[in-house]
């Protein structure tokens, strides 16, 4: 028996035979993602059920040399949780909520809770976890902060990154770092923590989390508006800012294309205003209240007497602001129905919003006629998708092709406007050349020597991010 079929016996034995898929048909669904831009291959899907089953399995795989992915509900899109030989390790059984404590605000919970159930028990305690995305239902609060997950919270909460108190780490060489502190404060050195989240598994494998609760909102207001142009939104967006700064949980801006692709090809999702226009946002209130709704209207009203806004919509229920939430959210899923997308996830200093979206329009209008920009996003943390549908009637593929050259557009703007070529994502294996192109040789020298410090084998999710460069 050769070294690596005796490690992957070891292994085997270690997680039982609940915690093993060997055959190609039950690895299958772990090896892609949703895009379909990457398929890989493993020995072996390891499904442990306990933090001393992960340590084990990394240690064998340690002195073996063998390779582990970390996966979460892969629904990462860039690539990060998908193997190119070695092991890979799905969290999706290390599903335990350890404890709720509603004096402290926190929850502990291990990596493989679905990032929905994580929301709901929250929610049953009387608190609120804040982190919301429209892959909740599937993803994985390990996944969500090994990627940083944003979402559409952040303006109020922060990302992933400012949710979590402490985490329970399995290192490179299969020690455990017992790091599950729940202080607000503690300023003793290092906050290592921080090294793990973002790090999209390539220094260690995060098998739970303290995470910080909310108190739960007892009034919230939804509202969208419809503007002529984006600096317009933006004015709105500093005046709500600045009245209801607190309780602004989120500023969502779309173009009208997106809206039309959104009515006209996912069920249920309806424009509420009687007539088109450029431009909306979305914005959300939530806090102690009462009265938000009344303090949204006012605020809106001001703007619309200032010629600010062209309409605007307040949900009266629930219902209707859910409703207004799923023309938001619906984007991405209509946006399939228009032949090929190439998507870019960029951010830029909020106030340079507008002038983004108009300058990589007018780019990529140039570059290819009858390709169809179609902004949306967080206008209040500056992220945006700039996702291009191919021209109608182009051949898909052809346009698919075009890929890497539109990346390389639209990436060099952002960088060019002080942003960020990846806002949500990571970097995977998708963003890697863009990660080499856009990082100083301080910055990347800094994360190799990281990544080399914590993983001298470098077995751990090897060819993400910096690896390999
Ligand atoms: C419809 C849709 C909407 C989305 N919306 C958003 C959004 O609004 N904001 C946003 O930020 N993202 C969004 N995403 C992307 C994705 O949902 C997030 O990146 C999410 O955090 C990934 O979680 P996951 O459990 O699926 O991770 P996976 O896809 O399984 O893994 C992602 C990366 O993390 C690593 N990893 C996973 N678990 C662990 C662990 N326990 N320890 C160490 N490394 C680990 C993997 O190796 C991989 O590199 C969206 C995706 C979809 C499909």
């Amino acid at each position: 028996m050769s070294g690596a079929d005796k490690a992957l016996k070891a292994i085997r034995d270690a997680v039982g035979t609940k915690g093993w898929i060997g055959d190609g048909d039950g690895m299958e669904p772990y090896l892609g993602e949703e895009r379909g831009l990457y398929h890989g291959t493993c020995a072996a899907v390891v499904r442990p059920a306990a933090t001393e089953e992960v340590a084990k399995v990394v240690e064998i795989c340690s002195h073996a040399g063998l390779a582990v992915v970390p996966q979460g509900g892969n629904t990462g899109l860039v690539g990060g949780g998908v193997p190119d030989g070695g092991i890979l390790l799905s969290t999706v059984r290390l599903n335990r909520i350890r404890e709720i404590d509603a004096g402290n605000l926190t929850m502990t919970a291990e990596a493989g809770v679905v990032l929905a159930d994580i929301r709901a028990a929250a929610d049953e305690a009387g608190c609120s976890f804040p982190l919301s995305l429209g892959a909740e239902g599937s993803c994985r609060i390990g996944g969500n902060l090994a990627t940083n997950a944003g979402g559409s919270g952040v303006l109020r909460y922060g990302a992933a990154r400012d949710l979590a108190l402490g985490l329970e780490v399995v290192l490179p060489d299969g020690r455990v770092w017992d790091g599950l502190g729940r202080l607000r404060k503690d300023n003793t050195g290092y906050d290592l923590k921080q090294l793990f989240i973002g790090a999209e598994g390539t220094l260690g494998i995060i098998t739970a989390a303290v995470l910080k609760l909310f108190p739960r909102p007892q009034d919230r207001a939804t509202a969208l508006a419809a503007a002529t142009n984006l600096e317009k939104l933006l004015e709105l967006f500093s005046r709500v800012h600045e009245s209801r700064g607190g309780s602004l949980v989120a500023f969502e801006v779309m173009s009208r294309i997106c809206v039309d692709f959104a009515t006209e090809h996912v069920a249920g999702v309806i424009d509420p205003l009687r007539a088109k226009y450029p431009y909306y946002g979305l914005i959300e209130l939530a806090g102690s209240g009462p009265g938000l709704g009344d303090a949204l209207e006012t605020v809106l009203g001001a703007a619309f007497d200032d010629g600010l806004l062209d309409d605007a919509v307040i949900a009266t229920s629930g219902a209707q602001a859910r409703q207004l939430w799923r023309l938001r959210e619906a984007i991405p899923e209509a946006q399939k129905h228009e032949g090929g997308s190439i998507k870019h996830d960029i951010a830029v200093p909020v106030s340079k919003v507008p002038e983004f979206i108009a300058r990589a329009t007018a780019m990529v209008e140039r570059e290819l006629p009858g390709i169809r920009a179609c902004a949306f996003g967080h206008l209040g943390d500056g992220n945006i998708h700039f996702n291009l549908s191919q021209p109608v009637g182009m051949d898909k593929q052809a346009f698919l092709g075009k890929w890497r050259h539109f990346n390389r557009l639209v990436h060099d703007l952002a960088m060019d406007m002080e942003g960020s070529f990846s806002a949500e994502h990571g970097i995977g294996k998708l963003k890697r050349e863009d990660l080499v192109r856009y990082k100083s040789e301080v910055e990347l020298d800094l994360m190799r020597t990281l990544k080399t410090a914590l993983d001298p084998k470098g077995i751990m999710n090897p060819g993400k991010v910096v690896d390999g460069f």
